[in-house]
Formats: C-alpha cells, sequence, structure tokens
C-alpha cells in the first residue's frame, strides 16, 4: 500500500497541533487537531467519532503555548 501521508504534512503551512478530550458520554479519549490560528479560545461543538454525541470542546491555549481542552455534553 502506498503511503503518501508524508506529502499532506508538507502542504500545510499552518503550525498545527493535537490535543484530546474524555468524551462524556463514552468516556473515550479523543485526539483532535488544535489550530493555532483560531485564536486562544476556541469553542465549536463535535461529534464523539466512537458513540457519535455531540460534545462542546472548549481549547484555551495559554501564553506559553500549552493547550487546554475541555468538554462536556451538549
Ligand atoms: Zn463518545
Amino acid at each position: 500500500m502506498y503511503d503518501d501521508l508524508d506529502d499532506i504534512d508538507d502542504s500545510m503551512m499552518e503550525l498545527n497541533d493535537e490535543a484530546s478530550y474524555v468524551c462524556g458520554s463514552c468516556g473515550e479519549d479523543i485526539v483532535v487537531p488544535v489550530d493555532n490560528s483560531e485564536g486562544r479560545d476556541q469553542q465549536y461543538v463535535e461529534d464523539c467519532p466512537v458513540c457519535c454525541c455531540p460534545n462542546v470542546i472548549y481549547v484555551e491555549i495559554d501564553q506559553d503555548g500549552f493547550i487546554n481542552v475541555r468538554s462536556h455534553l451538549e
């Protein structure tokens, strides 16, 4: 199988990071990409990929670049 994921990384100019939250419904640890260009405080709704329950995700990026993610069920 040909794996060309490296080519996708090369085309991404924005600095992206990852963080994780715990789904409020099934308790699974869900890893989400964090786009630093969206600001230090972000909020959005994401359906859990495991149980499909919508979680409200709060992303906070402090001045050291540390990403803090909290969530609760919508
Ligand atoms: Zn879930």
